[in-house]
């Protein structure tokens, strides 16, 4: 089995160094004795959605998003067909926001992929905090860091989890990130992947099971050290 991961504009959006995501997808893959190999795209290569398994896009600031967001109309059609057609994504801050319709800054508009129905606006201050998260998908908690001045209003769509300790989405609602078919959207930054493994499990069991079939499993690894770190992180911030 092999599984190509697509990272969309690694030299403008891979704030906090969201690339650890991607060599942590790597590195899992391998262990199990599955191949992977990682494709980066940069603002003006040709993205050919058929071939990926997996796409990554990471954060980036406002200033970065707005060159990137030119791009994005050009890629729309078949990033959208991608992902109707259950095609995974992990979107991080920058790139989570990009996945909605807009985000609305004081510098002005920011048009989104409108790959799930969401939106953003930025307000008053930054979100910067760790957080922690209770999501329906995972028995262990979600940690990690969030900074962003947008605000994400999800609508009617799958919250990623529960806000345990930090701000999330808006900072009010209680809840952070998106699911939507196979794409999960988050603000939470680099190293996402490595401290919370089960999420990292989900994405190449989802595009395995796309591209293998429903039957495919993952062999357990041994995640005693990625436990203990969020297990640390888990018990700062929330007991
Ligand atoms: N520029 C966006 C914001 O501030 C996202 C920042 C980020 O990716 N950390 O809301």
């Amino acid at each position: 089995m092999k599984l190509t991961i697509g990272h969309l504009y690694p030299d403008l959006l891979n704030l906090y160094g969201d690339r650890g995501n991607i060599q942590c997808l790597m590195k899992r893959c391998q262990w199990r004795g599955i191949e992977a190999e990682t494709i980066s795209f940069e603002l003006n290569d040709r993205i050919d959605f058929s071939g990926l398994d997996i796409v990554l896009l990471g954060g980036g600031s406002d200033r970065e998003q707005m060159i990137v967001c030119e791009k994005l109309k050009e890629i729309q059609e078949d990033f959208k067909k991608y992902v109707e057609s259950n095609g995974v994504v992990i979107a991080i801050c920058g790139g989570y926001q990009l996945l909605g319709k807009y985000y609305k800054t004081d510098q002005g508009m920011i048009n989104g992929l409108d790959l799930v129905d969401m939106y953003t606006e930025q307000g008053d201050g930054r979100l910067i905090d760790n957080i922690v998260l209770k999501s329906e998908l995972f028995d262990m908690p979600i940690v990690g860091f969030e900074n962003h001045g947008g605000r994400t209003c999800i609508k009617e769509n799958q919250p990623l989890g529960k806000v345990l300790s930090g701000a999330g989405n808006d900072g009010v609602s209680g809840y952070e990130g998106v699911i939507y078919k196979n794409v999960i959207g988050t603000y939470l930054h680099g190293p996402l992947l490595p401290k919370n493994p089960q999420l990292a499990d989900w994405l190449i069991l989802r595009a395995l099971q796309k591209k293998y079939g429903a039957e495919v499993e993952l062999t357990e690894l041994d995640d005693t050290q990625e436990k203990e770190a969020n297990d640390y992180i888990y018990k700062r911030f929330v007991k």
